[in-house]
């Protein structure tokens, strides 16, 4: 079966609505609320969406791990009828999404969005997380970092200055904080505008053996690979590692951005990779560069180029309908 697109609606994390789970006040505001204002009735399910071309999928963010706001996003887009809930590989984001699932369907008697979370098969700018010493910064920096990041994953206060020492510096006063590691999505804002050059960041790899239990579960619908497309020999070690969960799934997608005239051949050597396990929907997700839609002017100019030079194809990889 396959099942293929040139790219994925997307809601970000910018957007967020915070509903306190703990105190019964915040869903009763939420009915209250869905009383009040409604909701468009759901019929459509996911699959449907899918061949319908209209299929919306919220990404809360590979590397986004904040657990009360991916539940609290994940029940409010359930409840205004996404298709799929994008998220991390990691068992408390999962559980997370799962929480708001339910909770949303408590409200309303909804049909269930799909559950997919994100691996990847090399470094890629969706898996990484910014970090820094913030006894190291001067002081009378103006934090810019704090102000551009777009997640509030950044937090500085200055230690008073008269009473403390910095154990680093030896110097009175020092900012405390820093990245908040579980909010930090990898975008990569803070960098650029640090004028100490303080900012590093960390790329990692999501383990497949993990990723391959997390499929398992019976609240995981699918999974996304981003690859470079590049090299075909990480993708299919991957792949690999997860062959003997992909039975258990509704999807399994594909991202990779455009890497000009390989991307093609790229595609279908994955597919041939892929195709002795599928026995789900495949879809391609084909971003125009990696972030697409979050960092940098042209993102979006950039996808519907892709798209357009895809649909011109006359020796489409399989599953590729435009
Ligand atoms: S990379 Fe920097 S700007 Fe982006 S989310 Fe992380 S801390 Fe914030
Ligand atoms: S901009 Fe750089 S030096 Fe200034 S507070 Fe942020 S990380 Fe520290």
């Amino acid at each position: 079966m396959a099942l293929s697109f040139t790219c994925s609606a997307s809601i970000s994390t910018q957007h967020q609505a915070r509903v306190n789970f703990k105190s019964n006040k915040g869903l009763e505001d939420v009915r209250n609320l869905i009383k009040t204002v409604g909701v468009p009735s759901i019929t459509c399910s996911p699959v449907k969406s899918l061949q319908n071309g209209n299929w919306v999928k919220l990404i809360c963010g590979a590397s986004f791990e904040d657990v009360v706001d991916i539940r609290n996003l994940s029940l409010v887009y359930t409840l205004a009828g996404v298709d799929c809930i994008d998220c991390a590989a990691d068992v408390s984001v999962v559980n997370a999404v799962n929480e708001g699932i339910d909770a949303a369907i408590e409200i309303l008697p909804l049909r269930r969005p799909w559950v997919m979370i994100s691996v990847n098969d090399d470094e890629d700018l969706h898996f990484r997380k910014a970090e820094f010493d913030p006894e190291d910064c001067p002081l009378d920096c103006s934090k810019p970092c704090e102000r551009v990041c777009p997640a509030d994953a950044i937090s500085l206060e200055a230690q008073n200055s008269t009473t403390q020492l910095s154990f680093h510096t030896n110097a009175p006063g020092a900012f405390k904080g820093g990245v908040l590691t579980e909010r930090c999505y990898g975008c990569g804002r803070c960098i650029p505008v640090c004028p100490y050059d303080k900012i590093r960041v960390t790329s990692y790899i999501r383990e497949a053996a993990t990723t391959s239990e997390l499929l398992k579960r019976n609240d995981v619908d699918a999974v996304e690979i981003h690859t470079t497309g590049r090299q075909i020999a990480p993708f299919k070690e991957l792949w690999d590692g997860l062959a003997d969960s992909i039975k258990y799934l509704r999807l399994a997608a594909v991202s990779l951005p455009d890497i000009g005239e390989a991307t093609v051949s790229s595609m279908k050597d994955m597919y041939s990779v892929m195709e002795p396990d599928l026995c789900c929907f495949n879809l391609w997700q084909l971003d125009g560069r990696p972030m697409s839609g979050d960092i940098g002017r042209g993102a979006t100019r950039e996808s519907i180029a892709f798209a357009l030079r895809l649909a011109a194809i006359k020796d489409r990889p399989h599953g590729l309908y435009i």
